[in-house]
């Protein structure tokens, strides 16, 4: 967006505008929902161009970089099709350069308070059900001062929380510095001036580098969170999954962190459904759930994707009980969820107030990420807050995942 910005574009993200000349589908293709969402978009675009309301439609990102040939034999109505690595391709389709001095420029897509900061691309894990390795290729991390340097022009523009995404962060260091460095990174961020917040994301089990607790529990400007996903726990499947660890490693890895970090705020994803899966694993995965009492929790269904390791198995749980596993899951979650934000009643946190919808204040805690984790609601038309700033917010109200609450 920012290459397009300067090469004189006007450039919008997920806009509401109805005249553009240009449009870009940034694609996602990992699972089958991914998939039909991107697919969506691209037809619907697909439609407007045949309407005569877009002159031009583009289409980039991972569904493109792994579909290439058949779309663009099912869906001619696209102008070009671009993967994950063709930006310059795509530019000079539209008749702009690519700048590698921008390279790190940005134009936010979020908030203009927070944003997503990549530290690597690519993953070199063997996961039997992925197909992200062979999309974005080997684990390349960016290095710190880079990073830092992408991190100050963020805060500069108004950013006060970053949060840390990649493939696979724990890896981050490895293949630049010849060791896992993520601790390194945040304290290079931490220091910082003007940013608030940073939270950790993708934080793959095995191998997970310890020093990062230290440093998350010394600064406090590092969320107490991390996102960890385990994405099974029974050990004949962690090994079909190819995961490098097992329940065991899993849990005292568990224990180390909530030791380490007083008061932090663990989130993890499962699969449901892994071919193979009985009900006594999936009964053990939701037992292991009620116990570990994960503070965030996702699930997905499990998706057979052509080109990995697990292709190869059958896919032998029909999509109806891969369904009703996942929410047996979360029926367990909700539960938790809900006694631990009762716990939370009377007591005031530190919120990051995200938007304003209606006559009501969104916000989070330092334990909430952007999207995929809980909110604090606080009543607009009785309290006068600023987006983008934080507030203490006394906790009046607890919801299975919400909080309400009050200005402190
Ligand atoms: S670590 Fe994540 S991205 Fe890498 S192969 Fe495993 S699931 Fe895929």
């Amino acid at each position: 967006m920012a290459q397009l910005r300067e090469n004189r574009f006007t450039v919008e993200h997920e806009t509401d505008c109805t005249d553009a000349s240009v449009v870009i589908v940034n694609t996602c293709g990992f699972i089958e929902a991914a998939k039909k969402e991107s697919i969506d978009a691209i037809l619907r675009f697909g439609e407007a161009k045949k309407r005569g309301l877009v002159d031009k439609l583009i289409v980039t990102g991972c569904l493109s970089e792994r579909y290439k040939a058949e779309l663009a034999a099912d869906i001619p109505e696209v102008d070009a099709f671009f993967g994950t690595k063709d930006l310059p391709a795509l530019l000079k389709e539209l008749g702009a350069d690519f700048r590698r001095e921008l390279v790190g420029e940005r134009l936010l897509a979020t908030p203009r308070h927070y944003a997503y900061l990549k530290i690597s691309e690519g993953c070199d894990r063997p996961c039997s059900f992925c197909a992200i390795p062979r999309i974005r290729g080997r684990h390349v991390s960016r290095s710190i001062p880079e990073l830092a340097a992408e991190a100050a022009r963020l805060a500069a523009g108004g950013v006060r929380e970053l949060v840390l995404i990649a493939q696979d962060s724990t890896y981050y260091g490895l293949d630049l510095y010849g060791k896992r460095r993520l601790a390194d990174l945040l304290k290079a961020l931490s220091d910082l001036p003007g940013i608030d917040w940073i939270r950790v994301h993708y934080a793959f089990p095995a191998g997970f580098p310890r020093d990062v607790l230290d440093v998350m529990r010394a600064r406090a400007n590092i969320c107490k969170y991390l996102d960890l996903p385990v994405q099974h726990v029974s050990d004949r499947i962690l090994a079909s999954m190819r995961r490098g660890t097992t329940r065991a490693k899993t849990e005292a890895l568990i224990a180390a962190i909530r030791d380490r970090v007083p008061g932090v705020a663990l989130r993890t994803t499962l699969i449901a459904g892994y071919p193979g899966e009985t009900r006594a694993e999936h009964e053990e995965m939701v037992d292991w759930v009620s116990r570990m009492r994960f503070e965030r929790l996702g699930i997905f269904s499990y998706s057979h994707e052509e080109n990995t390791r697990a292709y190869r198995l059958p896919d032998d749980v029909p999509a109806r009980e891969k369904k009703r596993r996942c929410e047996a899951v979360m029926a367990v979650q909700r539960g938790i969820s809900l006694s631990l934000n009762q716990a939370k009643v009377g007591k005031t946190l530190k919120v990051l107030i995200d938007a304003k919808e209606g006559g009501t204040f969104i916000g989070r805690t330092e334990h909430d990420s952007p999207e995929v984790d809980n909110e604090v609601l606080v009543d607009a038309r009785r309290s006068s807050l600023r987006i983008g700033g934080f507030a203490d917010i006394k906790v009046t109200a607890a919801e299975e995942y919400d909080l309400i609450g009050v200005p402190a």
